[in-house]
């Protein structure tokens, strides 16, 4: 009975013992899973875990070693030996990391195991050591591969001092149920270190992306700025006038627009437009260059913005065309005002670079009611008045008026028909005789140009030539002239009659301003004529004003071909001495006017007396003009006239339509 009650007491105690290492474990698997659960790093999970192993195994020594890659066992590792409590740098013998992981299960390796894989070379046996050095009790290495998805990621070793033969089943599944839970748990953390390493990757890269961004925008930002700006520039440039800075045509067309429109809207509102044109400006600007010619038009624009309003719009259109809108004009006057003040503030003297120098403008006042529909109208109006401003004697203003648009008109129609008499050769040449007054004899002829119009007529030079002039038509023209001259000399010689003779031609001052046209003038007359020296060439005065120096250098030039020069009509203008003293003249005209005072005015006939016997000295012939009547010639011989020519003597014929040159001689 003892015995049974003994019996039963043991298999209690058994089960007693059962039960709490059965706990034992369940609490370590408990914690193990929690561990497992929950760790975030590897270095505070490896000691958690060795105490809990501790709690299943009476083992102080755990190694673990996790693969850089898997299956390559290679790697990090952790060891804690039951002789050093924290973790020491010594790696479990290559050979037995080799051997646990090509078995891919659980394992104990025990003395007598490691001795048959020696006998094997499979590992050596010095590098398991298999016994403790203090308890010399045999040791055993419990293994298992860390395993995920059927890849090796490392392995775990416990080295107990466990019976062998012990339990071998439940520590085999045990360790593989550890190495189970530790091998989720380090590929749940190396999986969260990975996404926090993308994490901070893509962080990074966010913030590179922003930064970037932010700069792409700053450029953008600048580059949209700089567009801005040079969109600025470009529509500046292109809406005002580099020299003066002043709005230039487009823009002054798009306000006179404005202007129109406002107007259609409120019947009773006015605007006006200023046409300024500054006198003698051409002739500044050629004479002394464009550099001052520019200066002066700064200066200009200055004077003018000065005698405005604060909204009127003042542009310059080119050249020397500056305009003015006057903007809701309450009366007419106030338009004349303005234009007088600017007129004025002209006038004033310029000093530019030193130098003095006088303008002038002439100013066309255009006011607008409802009747303008478009810019240009409102333009070319002023523009009209403007002209008619400087034909009345320029540096006054002239208010535009509808018949000055028929005379723009008829002067366009004009110009059209000029261009189209050269194309059609619609010229003819008249001669008048000029006569050696003593002798009653004809020394030549002045050849007059005249036009015979398809539907006007005959038409005088008066009509035509300052717009023959304006346009520079009167090149061809009088090139035209000058070859018919030529060949009119031949005729006269092949005929045998008045092979003495010289024709006398007037030309434009155009052909000396520019060395290009005297150029081509010289040739002409070297290439039409056997005896330059019966070819007279007549310039006015004016041919010189605008440039006296550079004329008289090509004057000169001129000559050089052998032709004789006169200077015609003088005594009409300003008759300088200095063209009798300095410009080689072989003859001087004396102006018809000039000739038909001499009769009444003895200072005249004086002065016609000393203008003789000068031309003695100076090497000039005395020509008068217009002679009508017998005591006009008589005058003219008394005066110390050799030469002269008129109507007394002779009108200007056509050579065809005389009967023949005898005809003209028997006028005389
Ligand atoms: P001009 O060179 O002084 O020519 C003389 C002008 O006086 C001519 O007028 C002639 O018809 C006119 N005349 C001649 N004798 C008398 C007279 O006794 N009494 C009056 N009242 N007049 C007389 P025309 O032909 O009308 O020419 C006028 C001006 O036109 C010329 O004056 C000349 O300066 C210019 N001219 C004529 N032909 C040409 C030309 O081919 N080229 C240029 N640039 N000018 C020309
Ligand atoms: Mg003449
Ligand atoms: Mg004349």
């Amino acid at each position: 009975m003892a015995g049974s009650k003994r019996n039963v007491l043991i298999k209690l105690k058994l089960l007693l013992g059962q039960y709490k290492n059965n706990k034992r474990v369940q609490t370590g698997l408990l914690k193990l899973a929690e561990l497992c659960g929950s760790v975030a790093d590897l270095s505070c999970f490896y000691p958690a875990l060795q105490k809990i192993i501790q709690t299943y195994f009476p083992a102080e020594n755990l190694y673990i070693q996790l693969f850089t890659q898997a299956n390559n066992p290679q790697g990090d590792h952790f060891y804690i030996d039951e002789l050093n409590c924290s973790p020491i740098d010594q790696q479990l013998n290559p050979d037995i990391v080799d051997f646990i992981t090509s078995l891919a299960k659980p394992v104990l390796i025990n003395h007598d195991q490691v001795a048959i894989l020696e006998t094997e070379n499979t590992v050596s046996k010095r590098a398991f050591p298999t016994r403790n050095p203090k308890t010399r009790l045999v040791d055993v290495w419990l293994a298992s591969p860390l395993m995920v998805e059927g890849l090796t990621i490392g392995l775990i070793g416990v080295k107990g001092f466990i019976n062998p033969n012990h339990q071998t089943k439940i520590n085999l599944e045990l360790i593989k149920f550890i190495a189970l839970h530790i091998s989720a748990a380090i590929h749940r953390i190396r999986a969260n270190e990975l996404l926090k390493l993308y994490s901070k990757d893509i962080e990074d890269i966010i913030f590179d992306r922003t930064q970037h961004l932010h700069q792409s925008n700053v450029n953008l930002r600048k580059q949209v700025e700089q567009h801005r700006q040079s969109e600025l520039r470009l529509y500046y440039e292109a809406h005002h006038d580099t020299l003066t800075k002043l709005p230039n045509r487009a823009m002054f067309i798009d306000r006179v627009k404005h202007a129109i429109k406002h107007i259609q809207r409120h019947i009773d509102h006015r605007f006006g437009v200023l046409f300024i044109d500054i006198d003698r400006f051409k002739i500044i600007n050629d004479t002394l260059g464009h550099h001052i010619g520019d200066l002066l038009l700064i200066q200009i624009a200055d004077r003018i913005a000065e005698c405005i309003r604060g909204n009127d719009i003042l542009s310059r259109l080119g050249g020397d065309e500056f305009v003015i809108l006057l903007d809701s004009l309450s009366h007419a006057d106030d338009a004349e005002d303005i234009a007088s003040r600017i007129i004025e503030a002209i006038r004033q003297p310029f000093i530019i670079e030193g130098q003095q120098l006088l303008s002038g403008a002439s100013i066309g006042i255009a006011i607008c009611d409802r009747s303008y529909t478009n810019a240009t109208e409102v333009l070319r109006d002023a523009d009209a008045a403007m002209y008619q401003a400087k034909a009345m004697g320029r540096g006054r203003l002239m208010f535009f008026a509808k018949s000055m648009r028929e005379e723009l008109l008829a002067s366009l129609t004009l110009e059209q028909d000029l261009r189209q008499a050269v194309l059609n050769n619609e010229f003819v040449l008249y001669y008048q005789k000029i006569s050696n007054l003593m002798h009653n004899k004809i020394i030549g002829f002045e050849a007059l140009l005249r036009w015979q119009h398809p539907t006007k007529g005959l038409l005088a030079p008066a009509e035509f030539l300052s717009t023959a002039e304006e346009t520079g038509l009167i090149i061809a023209i009088e090139n035209w002239v000058l070859t018919s001259v030529a060949k009119q000399l031949t005729i006269w010689d092949n005929e045998g009659k008045l092979n003495h003779v010289f024709i006398s031609i007037n030309l434009s001052g155009k052909h000396i301003l520019q060395n290009k046209s005297m150029q081509q003038l010289s040739q002409l007359v070297l290439q039409n004529f056997v005896e330059p020296q019966r070819l007279i060439i007549e310039f006015n005065e004016q041919a010189f004003h605008q440039q006296p120096d550079h004329s008289l250098i090509n004057l000169k030039q001129l000559k050089k071909t052998g032709v004789k020069l006169a200077l015609d009509d003088y005594g009409s203008g300003l008759s300088s001495l200095n063209y009798l003293n300095n410009y080689p003249f072989e003859f001087i005209k004396l102006d018809q006017c000039f000739v038909r005072s001499l009769g009444a005015n003895d200072k005249n006939l004086e002065l016609t007396k000393s203008l003789a016997r000068l031309g003695e000295s100076f090497g000039f012939r005395l020509i008068a003009e217009g002679i009508e009547s017998q005591a006009q010639l008589d005058k003219v011989i008394e005066a110390g006239c050799e030469f002269g020519q008129g109507f007394f003597i002779g009108k200007p014929v056509a050579v065809e339509n005389a009967k023949s040159i005898d005809d003209i001689n028997h006028c005389a």
